[in-house]
């Protein structure tokens, strides 16, 4: 099965995803964290990366349908997986699907996050990740064990400024990707406000109805 975890920065794709993987075994692909490896590694996609990421602008196209391109093609992807964070503009979406056609694959289904703008900046900015585990907390509404604050990481682009700009990337460019997948009938939308479970809970109903 091929899903699509959609929905603005902050909506809690990441943490959703991370569950799933857990549950049905197939890899999450997270765009945001190959990239996040790629500067890590200073490879030269993640120099070149870097700039767009740190301002909240999307990398250009070219750039992630080929690091894209390669990593779909990884054996791990054979039974389906679970893209987050990509595609984020039409063209990239459009790049998808030539991709799957040589396959004879497609896109099962695209679970769309419904999060309010106002909510995003507080969900952000209180965001901080471990990196050894790759666990998503809030300082407010998933505090990290006290043991873990000294190696959590506050991502540089997770601040109020470069969300602003992520947020403004995400109507302008991304939205649209929602609308390409509707008319097909694969989008189901989910409430993304709520309990990390409650929400859970609504995912697979959506997945399966
Ligand atoms: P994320 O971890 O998904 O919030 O992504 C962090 C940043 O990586 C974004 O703000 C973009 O700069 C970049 N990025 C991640 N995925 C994509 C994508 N599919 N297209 C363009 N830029 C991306």
């Amino acid at each position: 099965m091929n899903l699509i975890f959609f929905g603005p920065p902050g909506a809690g794709k990441g943490t959703q995803a991370r569950r799933l993987v857990q549950e049905r075994g197939l890899p999450q692909i997270s765009t945001g964290d190959i990239l996040r490896a790629h500067r890590k590694a200073g490879t030269p996609l993640g120099k070149e990366a870097q700039g767009y990421m740190d301002q909240g602008l999307l990398v250009p196209d070219s750039l992630i349908i080929g690091m894209m391109a390669e990593r779909l093609r990884e054996p791990d992807c054979r039974e389906g997986y679970i893209l987050d964070g990509f595609p984020r503009t039409v063209a990239q979406a459009v790049a998808l699907d030539e991709l799957l056609a040589q396959d004879e694959s497609r896109i099962d289904c695209v679970l769309v996050l419904r999060v309010p703008d106002e909510q995003i900046v507080h969900r952000i900015v209180g965001r901080r990740t471990d990196p050894e585990t790759g666990t998503i907390y809030h300082l407010e509404f998933k505090p990290p064990p006290a043991e873990l604050t000294e190696r959590l990481v506050h991502r540089a682009d997770d601040t109020e400024e470069a969300v602003t700009t992520r947020l403004a990337e995400y109507h302008r460019s991304t939205a649209p990707v929602a609308k390409y997948y509707e008319q097909r009938g694969v989008v189901r939308e989910v409430e993304g406000v709520g309990e990390i479970d409650t929400i859970y809970g609504r995912l697979l109903a959506a997945m399966e109805g």
